[in-house]
């Protein structure tokens, strides 16, 4: 049984991560989808805000599993049993950052293979920062991200 580790902070997940996720889910056997609980990085959301719209956005997509972990990504894959961690890619820019780290995880468990896999070239440019900067100038996010969190962003800014 292949099973990958999905890992980042999903603040908040877009149509991007999601078209990572079954790009990913079409490969494995098991995708689990993973919020990092990063003290160092002030979310928007809480962890468990994106949880749940990540639980939300995937409906429908059978081997998908949704999860949090506090610590090392690679620990959390060892105890999850994961062969692979799943990464996506935009652009040049991300590579170097991603290769580094890929190649850190390598170090500390070789067993473990990150898979890199890009996106569509209609959600390559999405980032959860800028739909952050987009929702706080009271910009239209719909076309970013799936409709559950586009609903629960529009009443969090009625409240
Ligand atoms: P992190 O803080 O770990 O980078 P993110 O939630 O920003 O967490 O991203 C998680 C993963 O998804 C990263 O590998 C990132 O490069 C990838 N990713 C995010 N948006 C896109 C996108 N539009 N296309 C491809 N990969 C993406």
């Amino acid at each position: 049984m292949k099973i990958a580790i999905y890992p980042g902070s999903f603040d908040p997940i877009t149509y991007g991560h999601l078209d990572i996720l079954k790009n990913a889910a079409g490969i494995f056997d098991m995708v689990i989808i993973a919020v990092a609980q990063n003290s160092a990085k002030n979310g928007f959301l809480t962890v468990e805000e994106r949880v749940n719209l990540i639980k939300k956005s995937v409906v429908g997509i059978e081997n998908v599993e949704v999860d949090s972990f506090e610590g090392l990504t690679i620990e959390y894959a060892k105890k999850r049993g994961a062969n692979v961690l799943i990464r996506g890619l935009r652009a040049v820019s991300d590579f170097e950052f991603e290769m580094q780290l890929s190649q850190t995880n390598s170090a500390l468990c070789d067993e473990i293979k990150t898979v890199f896999l890009t996106t569509k070239p209609k959600y390559n440019f999405i980032s959860s920062s800028t739909i952050k900067e987009i929702y706080h100038n009271d910009g239209d996010i719909s076309k970013f991200v799936p409709q559950p969190v586009y609903e629960y962003l529009a009443i969090k800014r009625n409240t």
